[in-house]
């Protein structure tokens, strides 16, 4: 599990995209909100078993769509630059079970699939998730204020009168979304009714003064028709009393266990009971014990987890990240070769095994050339991540390739809408290489995408 804070930097890029990145739904950014992106192989993997079916059935192409996890006690979730849901941790602690998720999944699709995002700039593309979020936070403000990078009022979270409108306006969306999710949800032979029993959790909320609603009402608004409508059609469902498949519930139970070792390890212990010797249950307490720097704890926890389920990768990715954030690289070495054998395809994985590797290469040439295979094939498994293109940098500078260096520093800057940065770098590639070779091009390339993105921005 990895966590990327947005750099204020990440909000004034925000702002650029006000208009041509509006969205079906927006957040509004409260007081004190400092999102953060959570990447996590095995949640988003778990996501992904339960919206492909959806995807599926709406005809949606199961590669073009992505999860993005946020780190924030709101309940908020919402689509934003092209096909990308965000779900926020908050809103999975107020679950109870896998259906109420997937409701909510099934109405994000009915967002993307209603066309309710307007533009998705193919600059978009090149976009790391969490400049994407700092978008949406800054179209907030935007809409909330009528001008572009006012970031103080970020805090506001007031109601104007163009707010107001724009909420009367994606009313009509909403209730397109939810008869969508409905839909999607029954081709899918899935039981509905979580969508409706999610509405109803927040439904009380309604009554509250709207800077304390949750922020999923702020983007989703509700109403007593909405819920009722949903629950109405859900009743009619052929598949109203089919159980979810045990091994979603399982996914769900470990999910929550999971984060909630994680982000809160000092609850752990009132949230599973001493006598819970479930997975779920054991899990997290084994990161719990993890982020509680309990090392003895932590390690004996996730070995008896690898012992009941050996063939399991995620309990390997997670023994290796424990040692290596334990300072026992070489330990980590081969839990993470363990857990990218199991997983080949996991980019986020594998980009960690190059890392353990380029940690303990010293100035071992072939250590380092292989932590540079493996981080190429991370990337292209995950182009948007930018801490890949800051670890090939490093490893690159080890081995004195310094072009190759510079163009993934200029790459990693390009990510994170650093665009001086990133074209001080490719120009410096250009200076020293011959018009027309490889790396020439590649600058070439960045050159242009900063330039492009900059213009956005202004
Ligand atoms: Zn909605």
């Amino acid at each position: 599990m990895t966590h990327i804070k947005i750099s204020l930097k990440h909000f004034l890029f925000a702002a650029f995209a006000a208009l041509s990145l509006m969205v079906g739904t927006i957040a509004w950014a409260q007081s004190g909100a400092r999102p953060v992106i959570i990447r996590d192989t095995e949640i988003e993997d778990t996501f992904r078993g339960w919206i492909t079916p959806l995807l599926k059935v709406a005809g949606l192409n199961v590669e073009s769509v992505n999860l993005v996890l946020v780190q924030s006690d709101q309940v908020n979730a919402f689509v934003a630059g092209g096909a990308n849901i965000f779900i926020y941790t908050g809103l999975i602690d107020k679950t109870t079970g896998p259906e109420e998720i997937i409701g909510v999944l099934a109405h994000e699709l009915g967002h993307i699939a209603g066309g309710h995002l307007i533009d998705t700039r193919d600059a978009m593309r090149k976009a790391s998730y969490e400049s994407i979020l700092g978008m949406v936070l800054g179209v907030g403000t935007a809409i909330a204020t009528g001008q572009g990078a006012a970031a103080s009022a970020i805090m506001s979270g007031s109601s104007s009168i163009a707010q107001r409108n724009f909420m009367a306006h994606s009313r009509v969306n909403e209730s397109s979304a939810d008869q969508a999710a409905l839909r999607f949800m029954e081709a899918a032979h899935i039981n509905p009714s979580g969508l409706g029993s999610f509405l109803e959790k927040l439904e009380s909320e309604e009554l509250l003064p709207l800077d304390q609603q949750s922020a999923y009402m702020r983007t989703h608004p509700l109403t007593r028709e909405r819920i009722a409508d949903v629950e109405t059609k859900a009743a009619a469902s052929t598949y109203k009393d089919t159980d979810l498949r045990a091994e979603w519930k399982e996914q769900h139970a470990r999910m929550k266990a999971k984060l909630s070792g994680y982000i809160n390890p000092g609850r752990v212990p009132w949230v599973y009971d001493d006598r819970d010797q479930s997975v779920a249950a054991r899990y997290a307490r084994a990161v719990a014990a993890y982020r509680q720097n309990e090392t003895g704890a932590a390690i004996k926890g996730i070995d008896a987890l690898i012992a009941t389920e050996p063939d399991n990768p995620y309990f390997h990715e997670l023994r290796g990240q424990m040692l290596k954030d334990f300072g026992r690289v070489a330990e980590a070495l081969p839990s993470y070769r363990k857990a990218v054998t199991l997983k080949p395809g996991a980019g986020l994985i594998r980009a960690d095994l190059g890392h353990v590797l380029l940690e303990s290469a010293g100035d071992n040439k072939q250590t380092l050339q292989e932590a540079i295979d493996q981080l190429h094939r991370a990337l292209q498994e995950e182009p948007r991540t930018s801490r890949i293109h800051r670890l090939l940098a490093t490893a690159y500078g080890r081995l004195g390739q310094e072009t190759q260096a510079k163009l993934h520093l200029a790459e990693e800057a390009l990510l994170q809408g650093r665009f001086p940065y990133a074209k001080s770098q490719a120009s410096a590639v250009q200076k020293t290489s011959s018009q027309g070779s490889r790396e020439w091009i590649q600058a070439q390339d960045i050159l242009s995408q900063a330039e492009t993105l900059e213009n956005l921005q202004n």
